[in-house]
C-alpha cells in the first residue's frame, strides 16, 4: 500500500506513526512532514496548501490513500481534487467541510437539524451586530466565521468588551476575510470534550473521548492557543453523554448533510460543552482529527485504523476500530517562548535516550539545520505523550518526560488533566 499523509504537525507524526504500527510495509509518504514524520516516512517538500503538487506527487508515487491532516487543504478543495482524478481520499469534500470552515454555516446545520449549541446570529454590518450586542446577556461569545487556525472565538465577559471585539473583526478586520462574517452567541456552561467520528457520511466509529486544554498557562489562564494538552478518555463522557452526542449530534448532522447534498465523510469533530444535565451542546464542528486531540487519542487505538480510513476513502461502509479499554494517555505540549503570538525559533533541542517506555514524543515544530541539529521551529514544538494503565501514572509519565526534554526558551503547562485530576482525587 503506497499512503501519502498531507501536513506537517504534531497531528501528521501522530498519523504516520498509527499507520506505520498498523502496516509496516507500507510506503509512507508525508507532505511536508517533519523531522519526526522522516523517521517514520518519505517526507515530500510539498505545502499541504499546495494543491497542485500534491496532486502531481500522488500521480508520481502511485499513492493508493491520501490522508489530509489540517483544515486549510480540505476547505480548498484538495480532497475533491484527488477524486476527480480517481484517487482514495480520506477527508471530506470542500462543501462538506463548510461545517468548520464557515461557522455560519455550521449554526445554519444545527438549527436545521435541531442540534443543542448556543442561540446565535451571525452578521456581515457592523450597526447590525452592535445593536445586536446591545441587548445580549453577558457573558457572550464573538467569533470570526472564517478558519483562524484556533483563535477566533472570544469570551467576552462584558457587552463593552463583544462590542469592541465586533468592531475589530468587522470594522477593522483583524481576521482579514475569515472575519468578514461574525457569529456572537450565549456562553455555555459546563465541560469541554472533544468526540471524533470517523465516518462514511451515514454510519461512524467513534474514537476515544478527550479532553483539549486552549489556554496558554497552567489552571486555563492566559490567552487561547491550538492547544497546550489533552488526555484521554474523560470520565464526563460517559456512556448516557455518548449515546445523547450520537443521537441528538452527530446523526442528525450527518442526515443534514447528506440530505442537503453534501455528504460529509472523514472525521467529524465534534466540540461539545457538557452540562450539568448531560446534554451534550455543540461548541464548534471541526472537519478533521484535532491537534493535539490525535496524539493522545491514536496510541489508545487496538487497530483498524488504517482499514477503516481507507473504507471511507474509497466511499465504502466505515469498519471497525479496536480501542485499548486497560490505558489512558496524556500528551503534554512544549511550546516556544513567546507562543501563541511570536514564537522564538532556533533553539536547539534536546531529548534525553532513554525516556520511560510508554513514552512517545511527536514532533510538531521542529527543523533539522545543514548541521543536523534539531532546533524548535513553530510555535509549538513537541507533544510528550504517556500510555499508562491508569491516568495518574500517565499524567505523572508526561510530565517528567516533558520536563526532561531541554530546549532554551521551552514554555508547557504542568497541569495536563488537572479536571480529571481532582475528579480522581475527590473519587468521583
Ligand atoms: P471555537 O473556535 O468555536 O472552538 O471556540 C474556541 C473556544 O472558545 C472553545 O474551545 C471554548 O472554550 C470557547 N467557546 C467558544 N464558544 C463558546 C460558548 N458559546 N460558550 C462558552 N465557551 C465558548
Amino acid at each position: 500500500m503506497r499512503l501519502l499523509v498531507v501536513g506537517g504537525g504534531g497531528r501528521e507524526h501522530a498519523l504516520c506513526w498509527a499507520l506505520r504500527r498498523e502496516q509496516p510495509d507500507a510506503d509512507l509518504y508525508c507532505a511536508p512532514g517533519n523531522p519526526g514524520t522522516a523517521e517514520l516516512a518519505t517526507n515530500l517538500a510539498i505545502a499541504a496548501d499546495d494543491l497542485d503538487r500534491l496532486a502531481d506527487a500522488a500521480d508520481m508515487h502511485g499513492i493508493d490513500l491520501t490522508v489530509v491532516g489540517p483544515e486549510v487543504p480540505l476547505a480548498r478543495g484538495l480532497a475533491d481534487r484527488l477524486r476527480a482524478e480517481g484517487r482514495a481520499v480520506f477527508g471530506p469534500s470542500a462543501a462538506a467541510a463548510q461545517l468548520e470552515a464557515s461557522k455560519a454555516f455550521a449554526k445554519d446545520v444545527m438549527a436545521a437539524a435541531r442540534i443543542p449549541t448556543a442561540a446565535s446570529r451571525a452578521f456581515q454590518a457592523l450597526e447590525p451586530a452592535l445593536a445586536y450586542v446591545d441587548h445580549h446577556a453577558e457573558p457572550l461569545v464573538v467569533k470570526a466565521s472564517g478558519l483562524a487556525a484556533g483563535k477566533g472565538a472570544v469570551v467576552c465577559a462584558t457587552r463593552r468588551e463583544a462590542a469592541a471585539v465586533v468592531r475589530s473583526m468587522l470594522g477593522e478586520r483583524a481576521f482579514g476575510e475569515a472575519g468578514a462574517t461574525v457569529v456572537i452567541e450565549a456562553f455555555l456552561q459546563g465541560e469541554e470534550i472533544s468526540v471524533l467520528a470517523v465516518t462514511d457520511g451515514r454510519d461512524f466509529e467513534l474514537l476515544p473521548v478527550s479532553q483539549d486544554h486552549k489556554r496558554l498557562l497552567e489552571g486555563d489562564a492566559g490567552p487561547n492557543t491550538g492547544g497546550m494538552g489533552a488526555y484521554s478518555p474523560v470520565s464526563v463522557a460517559t456512556d448516557a453523554v455518548l449515546e445523547r452526542t450520537r443521537n441528538e449530534v452527530l446523526h442528525p448532522a450527518l442526515d443534514e448533510m447528506r440530505r442537503r447534498g453534501t455528504p460529509f465523510t472523514g472525521v467529524l469533530y465534534a466540540g461539545l460543552m457538557v452540562d450539568a444535565e448531560g446534554t451534550p451542546w455543540v461548541v464548534e464542528f471541526n472537519c478533521r482529527l484535532g491537534d493535539p486531540e490525535t496524539q493522545v487519542i491514536l496510541p489508545l487505538l487496538g487497530g483498524g485504523l488504517t482499514d477503516a480510513l481507507w473504507h471511507v476513502a474509497r466511499g465504502e461502509h466505515v469498519t471497525p476500530i479496536a480501542r485499548r479499554l486497560d490505558a489512558a494517555s496524556v500528551t503534554t505540549v512544549l511550546a516556544s517562548r513567546g507562543y501563541p503570538d511570536a514564537p522564538e525559533r532556533g533553539a536547539a533541542i534536546r531529548i534525553p535516550q532513554g525516556l520511560p517506555s510508554g513514552v512517545t514524543v511527536f514532533h510538531a515544530g521542529t527543523a533539522r539545520g545543514a548541521d543536523g541539529v534539531l532546533r524548535a521551529n513553530g510555535g509549538r514544538v513537541l507533544n510528550v505523550t504517556a500510555v499508562a494503565p491508569t491516568f495518574a501514572e500517565a499524567r505523572r509519565l508526561s510530565r517528567e518526560a516533558a520536563e526532561a526534554i531541554e530546549f532554551e526558551g521551552k514554555v508547557f503547562r504542568r497541569d495536563i488533566g488537572w479536571r480529571e485530576a481532582a475528579r480522581v482525587a475527590s473519587g468521583v
